[in-house]
C-alpha cells in the first residue's frame, strides 16, 4: 500500500531500533515515507541487554502482523508459528529470530543508523516557548542533534516518533525515590539492570552476599534465580528488600492472559514464602535503602523499615530493580505534556491512570491519546507509559497504527488487518 492520492512522503525520524522503534519503521516505510531510525547501540540494543530473562508472552504477541508478512515473503522463518504460537522466547531469541531479521528488510535498507544517540530534538526556527499548542508548529520541521563515533551532526524531519524505551533509565534505589547517601558516587558499581544470574554473572552473586531491592517483574526474575542460585550454592546470602509491608510481594491478575507472568508472580511469591523458613534467602517487607557506602570491595548498606528500624549491614552486590523512567532531556526543547505522576504524555497517562487491572484485558487506548502539543511528535512504545511498569509490544503494535492512522487522517488506515507483505 503506498500513498493515496494526493498524499506527500514524510521525513519520519524514529527514535530507537527497539521492537517499537523497528516495528514503526517498518510500517511507515510500507506506506511509502521516508524513514530514518536513529539507535544508539546495536538492533534492539536493550532487549538484547535482557536477552538471558524469558519473556512472558508468547511468540503471537511480540510479533506484528506486518513484520510476519514481511519476513514471510523474503522466504525467512516467522518465529511463533505452528508449535510454536504458545511459547514465549528469550530476549535474545525474539533479536535474533525476529527484531534482527525485521531490521534487514528490504524497505528498511539503509535506514537504520546504529551507534547513534539522539542527543536532543527541537524544531527548525522556533523555541519551545512560541506558538503555544498551535497547529502551526507543525509546519516547522523537527532539527535533531545526533552524536557518533564521528561526533555530533543534525538531521530534520517533519515527524519523530520517541521509541527510546526506558530500560537505560533506572530508576533510584534509595527509599522515597531519590539516590540514597552514596548511591550517586558508586555509580557502575550498583547493579541496576537484570543480571544474568545462573549465566554469564553467576560468579559475582555464587558463595556471596547478595542485596537485592525492588518489587517489580524485574526483580521477580532476579529473585527466583537468586533463589536457584542459594539452593545449588548455600553459602550464597541474599537479603530481598521489598519497600511495601506485604507477607508475599506479588498480587497475582486475576484470569491472568499470561500464564508466564502468572507462574513468574507465584514462583516469586514461593520464594518470599519460604524465606521464613529459613535457607540462602531472607524476605524483607516494609525495608528501604537508607544510605550506601564503598568499605573496601564490599559495600555496607544502611536498611530501614517503616517503622524506623535500621540495621547496617555489609554486602558484596547490590541489585536495584526499583523500575526504569523516560529520558526526557531528549524532547525538554519541545511542548510535550507529562504526567506529574508517571512522567508519560498526559493525555495517554491519564487514561491509563483510569484503568485498573491487566492492560491487556483493557480497551485499547485510542491513538488521539499519542497526541502531544507538539503536533507531529509522538511518544511511542514502553517510555508511553513513562514509570508505568504495564508495557507490552502488542500495545505497542496498537499504537503504531494509531500514529499512522493520525498523520494519514485516515481511521481506517491499518497495515495490520490486511498486511500486503
Ligand atoms: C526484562 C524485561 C522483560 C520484558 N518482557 C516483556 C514481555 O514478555 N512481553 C512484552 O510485551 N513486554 C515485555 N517487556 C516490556 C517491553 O515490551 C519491552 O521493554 C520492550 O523492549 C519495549 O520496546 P521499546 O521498543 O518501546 O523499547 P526498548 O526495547 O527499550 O528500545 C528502545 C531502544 O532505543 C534505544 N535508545 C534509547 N535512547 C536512545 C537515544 N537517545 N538515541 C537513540 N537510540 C536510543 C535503545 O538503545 C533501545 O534499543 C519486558 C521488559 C523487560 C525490561
Amino acid at each position: 500500500m503506498s500513498l493515496g492520492e494526493g498524499a506527500f512522503a514524510l521525513r519520519i525520524a524514529v527514535l530507537g531500533a527497539g521492537p517499537v522503534g523497528l516495528e514503526a519503521a517498518l510500517y511507515g516505510a510500507a506506506l511509502g515515507h521516508e524513514i530514518l531510525c536513529i539507535e544508539r547501540g546495536e538492533i534492539a540494543a536493550a532487549v538484547r541487554s535482557w536477552g538471558h530473562v524469558g519473556m512472558f508472552s508468547p511468540w503471537p504477541l511480540n510479533v506484528s502482523p506486518l513484520g510476519a508478512a514481511r519476513l514471510h515473503k523474503a522466504g525467512r522463518d516467522v518465529p511463533g508459528s505452528g508449535p510454536e504460537a504458545a511459547e514465549a522466547p528469550t530476549g535474545a531469541q525474539y533479536a535474533a529470530r525476529y527484531l534482527v531479521p525485521l531490521s534487514q528488510d528490504p524497505l528498511l535498507a539503509g535506514r537504520i543508523r546504529q551507534h547513534s544517540r539522539v542527543v536532543a530534538v527541537g524544531k527548525r526556527g522556533l523555541r519551545k516557548g512560541e506558538l503555544i499548542g498551535k497547529a502551526a508548529r507543525g509546519d516547522h520541521q523537527f532539527r535533531l542533534l545526533v552524536e557518533d563515533a564521528t561526533g555530533e551532526h543534525l538531521e530534520y524531519a517533519d515527524v519523530v516518533l520517541d521509541c527510546t524505551g526506558t530500560y537505560g533509565t533506572p530508576s533510584a534505589i534509595g527509599a522515597g525515590g531519590i539516590p540514597a547517601p552514596g548511591e550517586r558516587w558508586l555509580g557502575d558499581r550498583l547493579i541496576r539492570h537484570v543480571p544474568d544470574v545462573l549465566g554469564k554473572d553467576r560468579a559475582r552473586f555464587a558463595r556471596r552476599r547478595v542485596l537485592l531491592v525492588g518489587a517489580g517483574l524485574s526483580a521477580a526474575t532476579a529473585a527466583v534465580a537468586l533463589a536457584e542460585l542459594g539452593a545449588a550454592q548455600p553459602a550464597t546470602q541474599v537479603v530481598w528488600a521489598v519497600r511495601r509491608r506485604l507477607a508475599l510481594p506479588y498480587q497475582p491478575i486475576a484470569d491472568d492472559p499470561l500464564p508466564m507472568r502468572a507462574r513468574l508472580h507465584q514462583a516469586a511469591n514461593q520464594v518470599a514464602e519460604r524465606a521464613a523458613a529459613g535457607g540462602p534467602l531472607s524476605y524483607r517487607p516494609a525495608t528501604s535503602v537508607d544510605s550506601i557506602t564503598a568499605e573496601g570491595h564490599r559495600l555496607r548498606v544502611r536498611l530501614q523499615d517503616d517503622r524506623g528500624t535500621g540495621t547496617e549491614e555489609p554486602f558484596d552486590e547490590v541489585v536495584g530493580l526499583t523500575g526504569y523512567g523516560p529520558e526526557r532531556d531528549l524532547y525538554r526543547e519541545l511542548q510535550v505534556h507529562e504526567c506529574y505522576a508517571s512522567l508519560g504524555p498526559m493525555s495517554l497517562a491519564a487514561t491509563l491512570l483510569g484503568q485498573s487491572g491487566d492492560c491487556l484485558a483493557q480497551p485499547k487506548p485510542g491513538p488521539e491519546t499519542l497526541k502531544n502539543p507538539e503536533p507531529r511528535f509522538f511518544i511511542l512504545g514502553a517510555k508511553s507509559y513513562g514509570r508505568n511498569s504495564a508495557f507490552l509490544v502488542q500495545l505497542g503494535l496498537a499504537q503504531i497504527r494509531g500514529a499512522y492512522a493520525l498523520l494519514h487522517k485516515d481511521p481506517a488506515l491499518d497495515l495490520y488487518a490486511a498486511p500486503a507483505a
